[in-house]
């Protein structure tokens, strides 16, 4: 059966960029979330096999909302998308239980390999 994510980014390209990189490899995205707080309670609702989870995003960024999900489901499996310079955000990121990273402009072969990895 096809593993289950939830796309989560502020913007609308980005999400159906991840998606259509994500189906055409046999994913299926069973959510989207624009916001932090959209993928805490979509994290609940769907409880997806993994998250690729966008760091800049207004009202509640993806950092907070991996530390909520984390604290609700220890074993979730999130993947952080970042931008060039967001080191910093990454190694907090990491620290707070996030599997991997990938940076944007996104390559295929990059995200399918870091999404892998991360689900053994
Ligand atoms: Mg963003």
């Amino acid at each position: 059966m096809a593993k289950k994510v939830l796309v989560v980014d502020d913007a609308a390209f980005m999400r159906m960029m991840i998606k259509d990189i994500l189906t055409k490899n046999g994913y299926e995205v069973v959510g989207e979330a624009q916001d932090g707080q959209e993928a805490v309670d979509k994290y609940k609702e769907l409880t997806p096999d993994l998250v690729t989870m966008d760091i800049t995003m207004p009202e509640k960024d993806g950092i907070a909302a991996l530390k909520e999900i984390k604290s609700l489901h220890a074993d979730a499996t999130v993947i952080m998308c970042s931008a060039m310079g967001q080191q910093a955000m990454v190694i907090d990121a990491i620290q707070a239980g996030a599997k991997d990273f990938i940076v944007k402009p996104f390559q295929a072969d990059r995200v399918i390999e870091a999404i892998s990895k991360a689900m053994g």
